[in-house]
């Protein structure tokens, strides 16, 4: 009985595996929303300058673990760092989606490559 049991509970924890592996995708929408949802009322509350402040905490702490981190303490700093940046584009009302292709949809802004082919001494 237990064995049964205990099958049945490895299959369904299986699916699931394999449900997350499949669904392990977001959209940068998809995410903002999901930021906003969770955060909106007490970052709007805080400001963008609080909000401001938080996100050079943690572009400090994604510098410490890239230098001394573990890829893991490396992943969760770029999650951070990405929320914290989301968050302020909510309280500053940009659309993160309409920025990315406004700026990046047709290619490198300085030369309109998708492949940049601005000389080495420009910023992109
Ligand atoms: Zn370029």
């Amino acid at each position: 009985m237990g064995v049964v049991v205990n099958h049945f509970f490895s299959l369904i924890s299986e699916k699931q595996a394999v449900k997350k592996s499949t669904s392990e995708s977001v959209s940068l929408a998809d995410f903002q929303n999901l930021i906003r949802d969770m955060y909106y009322e007490k970052d709007a509350r805080r400001g963008v300058d609080g909000t401001f402040m938080w996100l050079m905490e943690e572009i400090g702490e994604l510098a410490a673990a890239l230098r001394d981190g573990s890829h893991e303490e490396r992943t969760e700093e770029f999650a951070d760092v990405l929320a914290w940046l989301t968050t302020i584009a909510n309280v500053a009302d940009v659309d993160l989606t309409q920025a990315v292709i406004g700026k990046y949809g047709a290619g490198c802004p300085g030369c309109g490559q998708l492949a940049c082919t601005c000389p080495n001494e420009e910023k992109p």
